[in-house]
């Protein structure tokens, strides 16, 4: 089947309500200048029995800080498009800004406890945005199921919490996280990292599994030293958490969760594993 590219909410729903209606709606959000990572997603969906694979790409303005990389985010449409269509996705979604945020729009969704740490106190806003875009795209896609990257671990757990909250339809799907051979985390974002800091982006992931051995106060206070020395200019946070709450721990539980984000020159990075 051909990839069907639709741009406005009638074209949408003529693909998934009219078309397709004995389908099962998997839906897959993106921001595009997709990556292997974003594959993995439409992979896992491919797995649901009779699915109809809905993946949206949409630059949500309401997520990015004054100063943060909205206008340079890579938008790369065509060659995203040729693969999802080598991949196997069924829909791609394209709302224009007007599609989600219609004159008259006003309703933010926000998670306050899940949003008050990490991400969000370096990113102050930033969870009300994606909550509200997810909720929103939702809406308009009527998804059964919907599948998000580990990746962003703290926006896999504020969606579902937003579900359980909102007591929304769709079954969310939390996905491993796909690397680069040497470990670094595939992001859209990587493509910003000039020759050096490529070489040094490993280091982030490296730490996290040391860690992962022994996560303690000290140690934590050492790697991030150590992060500092191998070329990483700021660390926003490095932090063991609790997986559901994403509360701090003092000491390693079964199971929790490290946190990292830490800049290269002006490219933020973020990376987290499992502690068992
Ligand atoms: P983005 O386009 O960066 O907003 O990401 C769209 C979806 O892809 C989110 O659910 C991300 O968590 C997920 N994602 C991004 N990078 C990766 C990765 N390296 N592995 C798995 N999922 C990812």
């Amino acid at each position: 089947m051909k990839l069907a590219i639709v741009k406005t909410t009638e074209a949408l729903h003529d693909e998934v309500l009219v078309k397709n209606r004995s389908k099962t709606i998997v839906f897959v959000p993106t921001m595009g200048a997709l990556h292997a990572g974003h594959m993995s997603l439409v992979e896992r969906g491919k797995r649901i029995p009779n699915a109809l694979i809905v993946v949206s790409i949409f630059v949500n303005p309401t997520q990015f800080g004054p100063n943060e990389d909205f206008s340079r985010y890579p938008r790369t449409l065509d060659a995203d498009a040729e693969m999802l269509e080598k991949a196997g996705a069924n829909v791609l979604f394209l709302p224009d800004v007007e599609t989600i945020y219609p004159p008259g729009y006003e309703t933010v969704v926000s998670l306050p406890k899940l949003s008050k740490r990490w991400d969000g106190e370096h990113r102050p806003g930033h969870f009300d945005g994606v909550a509200t875009v997810v909720a929103r795209l939702f809406g308009l896609v009527m998804p059964e199921y919907a599948i998000f990257g580990e990746k962003d671990f703290q926006q896999l757990a504020i969606i579902r919490r937003m579900v359980e909250d909102l007591a929304l339809s769709p079954y969310i799907i939390g996905a491993p996280t796909m690397r680069e051979v040497d470990g670094l985390a595939m992001s859209s974002r990587n493509r910003y990292l000039n020759e050096d800091e490529r070489r040094i982006a490993p280091k982030l992931y490296e730490t996290l599994q040391s860690l992962s051995k022994k996560a303690d106060r000290e140690a934590i206070e050492v790697a991030k030293h150590g992060l500092l020395e191998s070329g990483f200019s700021k660390i926003d946070y490095l932090a063991l958490v609790d997986t559901d709450t994403l509360e701090p721990l003092d000491k390693p539980k079964n199971p929790a969760r490290l946190l990292a984000a830490a800049w290269l020159g002006t490219t933020r990075l973020i990376d987290n594993i499992e502690v068992i």
